[in-house]
This record gives C-alpha cells, structure tokens and sequence, in this order.
C-alpha cells in the first residue's frame, strides 16, 4: 500500500465546473499502449458515496484506467470528471495532486521513519484543524491507541488501516485503491475488506477499487465493473452480476460456471439437469443460430444417491469432491460426457465413482446463452 498525498483543498484554475450530482463520469476514455487498446471506450458514472470495484483478469485494462483517472497517464480520447469539475480533456488537464483524490495502492508502505500520527499528517494542510483531522481518522480506523507507534509496530492488517486513514484525512472527493489487500493473508483478507467497506461507508467516501479477486469485489462493491480487453463488460450490483451475468466471459469471472446444452421442449427450457418454463423474454432473432447452453452456478444443482430407490434415474457419477470446510464441492460427469461442479453441505458426502442424479434446486433458474451471450 502507498499513499500518494492529494493537496486537495486546491481549486484549479481553468477547470470548468459542470454540476449534476455525479461524483465521477468517465465519457469515452480510450488509451491505446502501441497496438494494446488498454482502455477501450469506457463510459462510467459514479454516484456519491458509492463503492465501484473494477474486476477483470490480468492485463484487463484496470490499473490503467485507475491511473487515467488519476491523472498519472493521458488518455487518448475521451473525458474524466470528477464532482463538478472536468479535470481530464476538452483542453482541460489537472494535474493529480490538484485532482483531490486519495489513493492506496497495492505496493508500498507508510513513510517508516514518521509514526502513525505522523504519517497522518503528511498531506494535511498545517494549521490547528490538523491535530484534530489526524484524530478523527485515526479513531474511524480504531487505531487511535497507536498514534505514537511506527509503521513497523504494526501488524500487517493495522498498516493497510492506516494507509486507509491517511488517504481518507484529507476528506478527497474520489478514493482510488489498487489491490488494497492483495498484500495479507486470506483470512485477514477477508475481516479486513467488511471493516474497510463499513469505514469508506461511515465516511461517505466514493471509491473506485481494482482487484482482480471475485470475492473482494462481492464483500465490498455497491456496483461492479468486469472489464474484459478494455472495455467494460459488464456493469451492475454484485448479486445482478452473479444472478444475471449478460456474457460467457461475466459468467465464468465472477462466481463459478459451468455451461450445459439446452433446448426448447414446448413450454419450457430443457436441459440434462432439469427443466424450467420457457420465459417470452427469451425469444431469440433467427440470425442467433448458435448453440443454446444453460449455465448452471455450483449452488443451482443438487445431487442424489440411489435415486432408484426413489423411482428416480442417475445421470452422471461423482468425479471428485472438493473439501470447503462447511461445505464440498463435488465435479460430476453427467452420462452425456459433459461435467457441472454441484456444492452440497458438508453433512452428506458422495465419493469419486458413485452414481448419482443430478438436478435443478427448486427456485433455481436455468439462464439460457446462445453465442457467449445471455438471451
Ligand atoms: P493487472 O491485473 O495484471 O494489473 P490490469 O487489468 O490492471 O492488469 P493494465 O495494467 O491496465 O491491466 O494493462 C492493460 C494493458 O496495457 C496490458 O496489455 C498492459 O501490458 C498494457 N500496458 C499497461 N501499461 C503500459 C505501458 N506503460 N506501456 C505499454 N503497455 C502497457
């Protein structure tokens, strides 16, 4: 984590202010690297107070489009807002310490010769509102008992809390983060990310997060942004991104997926798992003539043994279980050759080899795709 400091209560001469309540827009950024378009038209606006992770895989076009934001690169085309200013095209350009955005990134550290309170400090205008401002963040991070320690003294965890602070002090217009919490061990990971989320909410704070990690971006994002080649894929609550992924590429990034050959049976949308009414909404233009699949999360199946004895028929075996701790996930080789991943509770437990039915839980929906693309 680095702190880069924002003098931010700077009112940049020659930026025009444009109001309508948008904490950040971005409209058009495009930035090519060569022939890399790492940043590929990217339209994006952001509410006060909300929390937007960017999630995509490595290479995705994340960090640079943090870094447009930032001011640290120029985009090619395109504009960046932030509050009521226009801060990047149009013939604009602020310079990032006059941007009143906060950072923490994934690598660095807190200045190791200042203490707690020092580091605080830095970046804080001088006066007698400091000492007090350097107060009210260390206690929003409930480290006001280490104000005199050094970075060193620190675990790990309270390091990343005091980054936090220090970018927070300031009250920036835009939090920016980068991997924040790539640094510590999962389990820290994951306590961390709920009290940061409450932190950022307490304050009110807007945030752009980068992560390529699924599980960060669902604990702590009001909205999330899966990128994919420079462009935003997808742009929705965690739970639409997971319910309602609208791409193949959504689907698998965000949450498990598998995808299983489906047809029309009448009324309904049939698959090898199991069925469900065939919705109007779903009718597709004849030029759509790829092959329709169903995905399947590992929570939308359930799995039986010896359903003969319930005058039911297997329809695959177990090929391996997965210890979760309170729960298993289990990979099933249906009979058509074709694999899904089922989770079940840790309380029943079916073996490599054992037959066994597998089939749709009831209130669980079979999303149809046809060409990488939900219907
Ligand atoms: P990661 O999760 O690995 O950090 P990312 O999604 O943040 O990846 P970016 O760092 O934004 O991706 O990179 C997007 C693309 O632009 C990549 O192909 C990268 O190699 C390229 N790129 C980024 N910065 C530069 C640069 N300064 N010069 C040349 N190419 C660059």
């Amino acid at each position: 984590m680095q702190f880069v400091p924002s003098k931010n209560r700077v009112q940049p001469a020659g930026s025009p202010a444009v109001s309508d309540g948008c904490a950040l827009r971005l409209s058009g950024l495009c930035k090519s690297f060569r022939d890399v378009a790492a940043v590929d038209s990217v339209d994006l606006d952001l509410a006060h107070g909300e929390i937007l992770c960017l999630l995509g895989p490595s290479g995705c076009g994340k960090t640079t489009t943090l870094r447009l934001i930032a001011g640290f690169d120029q985009p090619d085309a395109g504009t960046v807002r932030i509050r009521d200013r226009m801060v990047c095209g149009s013939g604009v350009n602020v310079a990032p310490e006059k941007r009143r955005v906060g950072m923490v990134f994934q690598e660095g550290a807190l200045f190791p010769h200042l203490t707690v309170a020092q580091n605080l400090a830095f970046g804080l205008k001088k006066g007698r509102q400091r000492k007090q401002q350097v107060a009210e963040a260390l206690h929003l991070v409930n480290l006001s008992d280490c104000a005199a320690r050094y970075p060193h003294q620190l675990s790990g965890g309270q390091q990343q809390r005091v980054a936090l602070a220090r970018a927070l002090a300031p009250a920036p217009d835009l939090m920016l983060m980068d991997e924040p919490f790539s640094g510590l061990e999962p389990g820290l990971r994951g306590q961390l990310r709920a009290e940061v989320r409450a932190i950022l909410k307490e304050r009110g704070a807007t945030v752009v997060c980068v992560t390529h990690d699924q599980d960060e971006a669902m604990q702590l994002a009001d909205r999330v942004a899966v990128m994919n080649q420079g462009r935003i894929e997808q742009l929705g609550s965690p739970e639409q991104v997971f319910s309602h992924p609208n791409t193949r590429f959504a689907a698998e990034f965000f949450g498990t997926a598998d995808f299983l050959p489906a047809w029309q049976d009448g009324a309904y949308l049939a698959s090898e798992v199991g069925r469900v009414p065939w919705s109007a909404s779903w009718a597709t233009p004849p030029r759509q003539n790829g092959e329709l699949l169903v995905m399947l999360r590992p929570d939308c199946l359930d799995l039986e043994s010896d359903p003969e004895s319930n005058g039911a028929e297997s329809n695959g075996a177990v090929v391996r279980r997965e210890f979760l701790g309170g729960f298993n996930l289990y990979s099933v080789e249906l009979d058509s050759g074709n694999r899904v991943q089922v989770i079940q509770s840790h309380l029943t437990r079916f073996d490599a080899g054992m037959r066994v039915r597998t089939f749709l839980r009831a209130g669980h929906q079979l999303l149809p795709f046809r060409d990488g693309r939900a219907l």
